[in-house]
């Protein structure tokens, strides 16, 4: 078994690698941001202040999230109810921002992280996975790209998703997410030493999964139990 680690700022398109990867080696793909936009889409939902640390971390014994694997899918379910959809908008994308600065919510989440990966292969991708969750993946890449290509590719992926969104309010949310993950003190987003760094501006989605398909190559061999 081995363990591929994603990890970038936000809209630098790791989702789509790594989903492709994923499909591509037969293993399973694990979206953590997903993780930390249900806690934020329930701390909204609850009407609480997303940067209150005391009042977010009082709500996290009332949060129960299920991964489900369905069709090869990943489903969120919070409370018993599918969130896959609500958790994309522009709005819990900033309250899982602000919510994951807090080392309890990092903390409430780290074992649904680690216990997936006991089982079977994966690739996950976040902003400390070969950082703080698996210090030893066998693959560590992380990607990037210029603040303005990423919040292109955001803004067409809301659009096409039906969202109303101003391409101004999208790259200015990225520069605060960006900020956000890079400045807080628990599990800021940052290369891991041995992280292979891929900067993808201005490649197609097809580069960029043929860019990572040939890292993983080259780290992993001919590994594919
Ligand atoms: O990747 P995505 O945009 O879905 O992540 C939403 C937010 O969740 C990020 O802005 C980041 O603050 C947080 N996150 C995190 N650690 C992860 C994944 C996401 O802090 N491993």
């Amino acid at each position: 078994m081995y363990k591929i680690a994603i990890d970038g700022p936000g809209g630098a398109g790791k989702s789509t690698v790594a989903k492709a990867v994923a499909e591509k080696l037969g293993i399973t793909y694990v979206d953590t941001g997903a993780l930390y936009r249900t806690v934020g889409l329930y701390v909204k939902q609850r009407g609480v202040n997303p940067k209150d640390a005391a009042a977010v971390e009082d709500l996290l014994p009332d949060i129960k999230i299920r991964l489900a694997y369905e069709n090869g899918v990943q489903n969120l379910y919070l409370n018993g109810q599918n969130v896959s959809d609500s958790i994309r908008t522009q709005e819990i994308s900033m309250y899982a921002s602000l919510v994951s600065a807090h080392p309890a919510v990092r903390a409430f989440l780290l074992d649904a992280q680690r216990d997936i990966a006991k089982t079977q292969s994966i690739v996950m991708d976040g902003r400390d996975i070969g950082t703080v969750i698996f210090p030893d993946a066998e693959v560590k890449i992380f990607l990037t790209a210029s603040a303005e290509n990423r919040a292109k590719r955001r803004y067409d992926e809301l659009i096409a998703r039906g969202e109303k969104v101003d391409y101004e309010q999208v790259l200015s949310d990225i520069k605060t997410r960006d900020h956000n993950d890079s400045t807080r003190s628990v599990a800021p987003l940052r290369p891991a030493e041995d992280a292979v760094l891929l900067d993808n501006t201005g490649y197609t989605p097809d580069q960029s999964v043929a860019a990572v398909l040939e890292i993983i190559r080259r780290k992993l061999g001919d590994r594919n139990e």
